[in-house]
């Protein structure tokens, strides 16, 4: 098996980073017009600042208002869009959905991609692949493309006005990156691309995960204060660039089909992907077997910045045993990565390390909340 390694072709991160946009374009080559799909915050927040920096670079533009859902029939509209104004590059602004349709356009377009996330709130940005959901927002399929982003810039002042939450739902995806990566470079299965993982990609897995731990809560601080810090820099990094790469390069395993599992029990639509996943990663530590403190140290983090730790955290207080049934299939279903692990998973395994988890992460609230009291 070859091992392969792949990352956006630019990616370009700090303050007010739009300003540089058409100039960072001008220099990758990429010429107008352009079709930027951005949400309607996005479009609120960055439209003055597009003006300017695409206006300088000379490259004219539309703005396609993404619908709400990356889902087959939002990825029509978007081409639908792209042809009519004639684009030779789409742009994509906004949170992971409207990334995720931003690139499944341009894949199937054959046009350049941009992203320019506004929030840090999952690893998509720099990967060669959407998830699609259906107009519902139950997970339908992963689709993957031949190249990563040829653009990926990030714009700190815009992330730090962003919500708090959606800064820790990043956090909760950058949470599984290493444990995910190790199980597949461990068990010697194929990453995302379909190669093996390289050193590079676990050396940015194990980074990801300490600069969580490192400045994790710092960055949640900054972010309340509507502030941009070295700690916010960092941590943007490691949800955006370190876990995207991370994963891609390395692989999924339990944790994120944990989270599709989860998506088929309309409670947990609420929401976001990040959060599911970080109860996902706490699942596949306890269906790996993994050691207490590995275990105490995901589900202290995961406390500490507010990531859910139990299934009442992500709106199944009450889990009828068909829903719990319905879950664990899901995310045992043929071809999910939770086949990544090194045994066979059974859903009756899956739906035991869901309970125990939540277990584990109902105990060590009710024990920090106890000590906390006295
Ligand atoms: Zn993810």
């Amino acid at each position: 098996m070859l091992s392969v390694f792949c990352c956006p072709s630019r990616y370009t991160q700090g303050k007010n980073a739009t300003d540089n946009l058409g100039q960072e374009m001008a220099t990758l080559g990429l010429k107008g017009p352009a079709l930027i799909v951005a949400g309607k915050t996005a479009i609120k927040i960055l439209a003055e600042a597009w003006r300017r920096t695409l206006s300088q670079a000379d490259i004219s533009y539309n703005v396609h208002t993404f619908g709400g859902e990356c889902s087959l029939p939002e990825i029509e509209r978007v081409k639908v869009s792209a042809q009519a104004c004639g684009a030779r590059v789409i742009i994509a602004a906004g949170g992971g959905k409207a990334l995720d349709t931003g690139r499944a356009a341009a894949a199937d377009m054959d046009l350049p991609a941009v992203n320019c996330p506004t929030i840090a709130s999952s690893d998509a940005p720099c990967s060669a692949l959407s998830v699609i959901y259906t107009e519902e927002g139950v997970f339908q399929q992963y689709r993957f493309y031949r190249k990563n982003p040829d653009l990926v810039l990030v714009d700190t002042a815009v992330i730090a006005r962003s919500p708090a939450r959606l800064l820790v739902a990043g956090m909760g995806d950058a949470l599984a990156t290493l444990f995910e990566a190790r199980t597949c470079v461990e068990g010697h299965v194929k990453n995302m691309r379909g190669g093996g993982s390289t050193q590079s990609a676990l050396a940015l897995a194990e980074l990801c995960y300490r600069t969580l731990l490192a400045d994790g809560t710092a960055a949640l601080r900054a972010v309340e204060a509507q502030a941009v810090t070295p700690a916010l820099e960092r941590l943007v990094e490691a949800n955006t660039l370190l876990s995207g790469l991370g994963f891609e390069s390395s692989g999924l395993a339990a944790a994120h089909a944990i989270h599709n599992g989860l998506t088929v029990a309309q409670a947990t639509h609420g929401f976001f992907h990040g959060e599911k996943v970080a109860f996902g990663t706490l699942v596949q530590l306890v269906m790996e077997g993994r050691p207490r403190a590995v275990i105490e140290e995901v589900l202290r983090f995961s406390t500490d910045v507010g990531l859910p730790v139990t299934l009442a955290q992500v709106g199944l207080a009450q889990i009828p045993a068909a829903v719990l049934a319905g879950i664990s299939a899901r995310a045992a279903a043929q071809g999910e990565t939770i086949h990544n692990e090194p045994f066979e998973v059974r859903p009756d395994m899956v739906a035991d390390a869901i309970l125990a988890a939540d277990a584990a992460g109902r105990a060590f609230r009710s024990e920090t909340s106890s000590k906390s009291h006295r």
